[in-house]
């Protein structure tokens, strides 16, 4: 997809519900465990200002994963904040989303805490992996905050770890993904080479969105320009690359945060939107949430274009 297609959605949007009840907004939703992370990038649109560090409520977000699969949910993602931060409850609510028929579950993470050992866990319940990798430069990752906030810090190598774990991934049958969001920092790296390596079968490459209230909003060194961002995009040359513009991730995401509310993000900052779906029905909380769905059609957010990527195992639900 290219940035000229994602943008085309902005001109026949119409508002922040386009096209009435189609298709199903449930279809793939983003649970976002925690709010809390060990790395400390400064371009991160959805860190701890919003939310205190607590463990994730796993009865309240099983039943939470419960309306949702009845609600027709066919591709659930955990991430945060840092998801593997809760390894045991990260598990169990994969397992859970499975046993509950979600074809496609998945992770997205930063990988630090992420082993081949507990991937071989849940292997039989995850479907893919995505890896947030935003530079596979020391001086870089240093620059952006990427890297853990402590022990390692600066020393830790976040390539060498995502190629551990990415060859565990294919030994195990679990689609790679990878995630990078692209600043002014690491615009003028060539990436495709490591994510061609990792066996990614998809890679989405977020233009920075600085959203009020979050981190991102105070690094403004690190937003890329429009030309910065259209560069890296048409230099990698990857045939698995999905460029994301601001516009089109703004509203086209349906997020559930660690309470079991949706989250909206039309407004230039996150916002806790709705009650919680346990109380009141999945209808009804939605009611209060932006949603674009044109601009999640437009970013292939029903995976159409790259299901028969993830055919390693399970995906045939999506053809
Ligand atoms: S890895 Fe970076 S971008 Fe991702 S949640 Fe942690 S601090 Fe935010």
């Amino acid at each position: 997809m290219t940035i000229e297609s994602t943008n085309k959605k902005q001109a026949i949007m119409t508002g922040c519900r386009t096209s009435a009840a189609k298709p199903n907004p449930f279809i793939s939703v983003n649970i976002h465990l925690t709010r809390v992370c060990n790395f400390g990038c400064k371009f991160c649109f959805h860190g701890a200002s919003m939310g205190v560090a607590k463990r994730p409520d796993v009865p309240l977000l099983k039943k939470t994963i419960n309306i949702l699969a009845a609600a027709g949910c066919r591709k659930l993602n955990f991430s945060g904040g840092e998801p593997s931060l809760f390894l045991a409850e990260l598990l169990t609510l994969i397992r859970h989303a499975k046993q509950q028929g979600i074809p496609i579950v998945s992770v997205i993470s930063n990988g630090s805490k992420l082993t081949p050992a507990w991937l071989r866990e849940a292997a039989p319940a995850l479907d893919i992996l995505g890896l947030s990798l935003h530079s596979a430069d020391a001086s870089t990752c240093e620059t952006m905050g990427f890297r853990p906030k402590h022990g390692k810090g600066a020393a830790y190598d976040v390539a060498a770890h995502a190629r551990e774990l990415a060859a565990a991934c294919k030994a195990m049958g679990i689609a790679v993904k990878v995630n990078t969001v692209i600043t002014s920092a690491n615009q003028g790296e060539q990436m495709a080479a490591l994510v061609e390596e990792l066996g990614a079968s998809r890679w989405k490459a977020f233009e920075m969105l600085p959203l009020e209230g979050e981190r991102a909003a105070e690094a403004t060194t690190l937003v890329p320009t429009r030309a910065d961002f259209e560069d890296f995009i048409s230099r990698q040359g990857s045939p698995v690359l999905i460029p994301e513009t601001n516009e089109v991730m703004r509203d086209s995401y349906v997020i559930i945060d660690e309470g079991g509310r949706f989250i909206d993000s039309s407004g230039n900052r996150k916002v806790v939107a709705s009650p919680r779906i346990v109380d009141v029905g999945i209808q009804e909380a939605f009611e209060a949430v932006c949603f674009d769905q044109t601009a999640f059609i437009m970013r292939d957010g029903l995976y159409t274009k790259t299901a028969s990527a993830f055919s390693l195992k399970r995906h045939s639900a999506l053809d």
